[in-house]
């Protein structure tokens, strides 16, 4: 005979399987009703009956009465409603009084942001305490102990804190100036710190002024001094013991800034945000239970004031699974009626071999497969949805010729459209070459064109006098009516804005889409939601891959001395400066700075500066004299990651190359080798240490995009915290789609889950899932738009 115990626990078992499959009455062959109805659930008379009619309740009065059921189960003591918090409340985060307390939705008005700061928020793009909440750091820097300065090895990082006593100016040869800095510790250390070449600092050191350094420690004999990278400005009036605390001593967030806007006060918004918003969390406990998750107050209270580690890691993981949990959701409630239909075309191999006839070259492999691909799409009545994934050069743009071609010989129009109004003149140029010969009459459509020109280019698309016109995106969003269109290609970024919108396309074209960026395939499924992956993984024959230097920075005159002898033969060069994320206008100055260091040190060359804060026509402008060898040399930032043609560019160099991600350096890369000469990517790195020598060492030696992305991967380590953002994806803040493949997996089981239960999500249960959706939604919307 068992003991009552022993039933008990047999008892439970069930009943917890229950709750963690989601209360879909699937753990229990016939539904917990039987079971209730059988041996086993007889001595417990009150569990039968807090169960009673469980198989027709609705999810939430099942989670109710399971609960029940369960604390009955209990021996004596009830069982905790919530599984015990670690950790919970942070010491710095006040808890405001219950009433107080705001939902996600509240407007930021409602809350007291200090003087200026509802304008500082909104100028963010922050307008509701959700968005603040959600406004994560970009990274994570340990400030718990901050060292002694002697304590630290040459070419270390280290972060110090300290209040300014002097500084002075320096300028030891022309070109080149030096900022120098004394700060005092609270411990009486006496610190000197440095910066080179970056005079618009000198404006923001105040004698007195408490300041937080991040940089290099670079050691002569017994003095040591800090190579200064990083810097902040402690609030003062707002009395150091309070605004210091949250920024050193502690792991702390760094913010996306703006110019005025200090990491000191967006670290107290956070704080404000989170000691007055409601407890709440859209993700029903059960739920979060069953795919291991943090509540949502630990987790936004984790991701901007961790007390740990482990804190920011559980935080981290909550809100990613969130970022991909809401994606799929979207993605799903969106491809409901998943059968498009679009356009049947004949794409016969007949026109293929034509189209490959009029070719100087002849489709690789790869590129045939791809081909093929498409073609089937193309003649089923489905409407098309395909990403054409390649490596820079890989012959994306040949193919896509070779379907606009295919729809030009079934009487369709056909679109191409470039992210940039110079990308479009290039595919203009590549498109005139490819199908001008075959009759195809092709046209251009860019705002950099006259009223009346533009205004005739609307007229002949509308009355089907021309077959393919490439142009921007406004090709297919604004008022341009086409006769008969039947294919859009889309090259790079507005990637995900048009798969999604692909229904609303007038006339229900086919989409192409091409990307150069490499995404693994389980990847590329969640991301690009409905679209199919061609992925053309061969280069072109013959192609000499281009020779990749890694350089320390004490190397560089060297690298600009080969770059001189590259531009006497004839050739052009491009000069990418740092990254630098928390500000953009010093990004600018460091190019600035960078070009004019250049025309000091490369007299005989010519020199000119792109950046992004340029008007689109004026990048346009200049890259246009680029190409038409007007100048020698381009210094940018990486507003030339996207894909402009300088076939003689033959030298890519790559300043302070160890803050980019390596994907991104093979983007950057990707630049030179276009044309036939030798092509050569020098990486200059300022931070030497292993690791940085280990991952840069990875793009010299390989030129493969999956190889590289892979590599970069693995070899992000767990002091970065967290990786770059590259995804491009605007629903992600903090997911990284090169790294995340178990966690989408999961997130999408889990959107997959609560959709076959709800289909719209109309439950009461889920309303704050619904609103988090929607606001998500809008955000993705608005970012889409701007
Ligand atoms: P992507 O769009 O992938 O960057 P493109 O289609 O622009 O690549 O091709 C890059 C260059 O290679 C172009 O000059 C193109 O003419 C050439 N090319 C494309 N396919 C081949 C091929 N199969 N063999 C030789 N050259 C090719
Ligand atoms: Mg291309």
């Amino acid at each position: 005979m068992p003991t009552l115990p022993e039933l008990r626990d047999k008892l439970r078992r069930p009943l917890e399987l229950e709750r963690l499959r989601g209360f879909e009455n699937k753990a229990v062959a016939g539904g917990l009703e039987k079971l209730m109805d059988g041996p086993l659930a007889g001595p417990f008379p009150k569990v039968r009956e807090a169960l009673r009619g469980y198989d027709d309740l609705s999810l939430a009065e099942r989670e109710e009465a399971l609960e029940a059921a369960l604390n009955l189960l209990q021996d004596g003591s009830p069982r905790p409603s919530s599984p015990p918090k670690v950790a919970r409340q942070d010491p710095q985060i006040p808890a405001a009084p219950a009433g107080s307390r705001l939902g996600p939705s509240a407007p930021l008005a409602q809350l007291d942001w200090g003087h200026g700061g509802l304008k500082k928020l909104n100028a963010l793009g922050l307008q509701t305490l959700r968005d603040v909440l959600h406004n994560y750091p970009r990274r994570h820097e340990d400030r718990r102990a901050l060292p002694s300065l002697a304590e630290i090895e040459d070419g270390q990082k280290a972060t110090v804190s300290g209040v300014l006593i002097s500084k002075t100016r320096t300028s030891p040869r022309p070109g080149m100036q030096i900022l120098n800095a004394v700060l005092q510790t609270s411990s009486g250390e006496r610190i000197k710190a440095t910066w080179f070449n970056q005079p618009w600092v000198e404006k923001n050191l105040r004698e007195g002024a408490k300041l937080i350094l991040t940089g290099r420690v670079k050691r002569f004999g017994k003095s040591a001094q800090l190579g200064v990278e990083y810097m902040e400005t402690l609030d003062s009036s707002s009395g150091n013991s309070a605004s210091g605390s949250i920024s050193i001593g502690r792991i702390v967030g760094v913010y996306d800034g703006k110019d005025g806007i200090s990491q000191d006060f967006l670290r107290k918004s956070a704080q404000i945000a989170l000691s007055r918003s409601d407890d709440g969390d859209y993700l029903p406990g059960h739920w979060r239970k069953q795919c291991n998750l943090t509540d949502l107050t630990d987790a936004l209270q984790g991701i901007h004031f961790p007390s740990d580690e482990a804190h920011l890691s559980r935080a981290d993981y909550r809100l990613r699974f969130d970022e991909y949990l809401f994606l799929e959701l979207r993605m799903l409630l969106q491809g409901e009626d998943a059968v498009l239909l679009g356009k049947r075309f004949t794409a016969t191999d007949r026109d293929m071999q034509d189209f490959e006839a009029g070719l100087p070259f002849q489709f690789t492999g790869a590129q045939r497969r791809v081909l093929y691909e498409i073609a089937d799409d193309m003649r089923s009545e489905q409407q098309m949805a395909r990403l054409v994934q390649g490596d820079v050069g890989s012959g994306k743009t040949a193919v896509a010729a070779c379907a606009l071609y295919l729809a030009f010989k079934d009487g369709y129009q056909g679109a191409l459209m470039a992210p940039t109004e110079i990308l479009a003149r290039q595919h203009y140029v590549n498109m005139q070459s490819y199908l001008a010969p075959l009759g195809v009459r092709v046209g251009l459509l860019i705002g950099a064109l006259t009223p009346k020109q533009k205004a005739e280019m609307q007229a002949t698309i509308a009355n089907g006098l021309v077959d393919i016109v490439v142009g921007t995106q406004a090709l297919i969003q604004e008022n341009v009516t086409w006769a008969n269109l039947g294919l859009a290609v889309v090259d790079e970024e507005h990637r995900f804005g048009v798969a999604q919108r692909r229904k609303l396309l007038a006339g229900r074209p086919d989409v192409l889409v091409m990307s150069a960026t490499p995404i693994p395939r389980s990847l590329a499924l969640t991301a690009y939601g409905d679209l199919e992956l061609s992925i053309i993984d061969e280069l072109p024959p013959g192609r000499t891959p281009v020779e990749t230097k890694l350089l320390q920075d004490t190397h560089r005159t060297q690298a600009y001395g080969f770059v001189m002898t590259q531009l006497r033969e004839g050739r052009q060069a491009f000069v990418v400066t740092a990254l630098i994320e928390e500000n953009e206008n010093l990004e600018l100055l460091a190019a600035t700075q960078l070009a004019d260091d250049l025309r000091v040190i490369l007299p005989e060359a010519r020199i000119d500066l792109l950046h992004g804060k340029m008007p689109a026509a004026e990048k346009d402008a200049i890259m246009e004299r680029f190409r038409a060898q007007a100048f020698d040399i381009l210094v940018s930032t990486t507003v030339i990651e996207v894909g402009v043609d300088v076939p003689n560019a033959s030298v890519m160099v790559i300043e302070n190359a160890e803050r980019f991600g390596l994907s991104q350096l093979h983007q950057l890369r990707g630049r030179v080798g276009r044309g036939s000469a030798k092509s050569y990517c020098l990486l200059v790195a300022g931070e030497h240490s292993q690791k940085t020598r280990k991952r840069l060492k990875i793009i010299e030696g390989s030129t493969d995009g999956f190889v590289i992305a892979e590599a970069d991967l693995k070899l992000r380590g767990p002091g970065e915290i967290r990786g770059t953002r590259q995804s491009g994806i605007p629903d992600l803040k903090l997911g990284d789609l090169a790294s995340d493949v178990e966690i989408i997996e999961r997130a999408r089981e889990l959107a997959k889950h609560i959709l076959s239960h709800d289909p719209v999500l109309k439950h009461p249960r889920l309303s704050g899932l619904r609103e988090e959706l929607q606001a998500r939604s809008n955000q993705v919307a608005y970012r889409e738009v701007i």
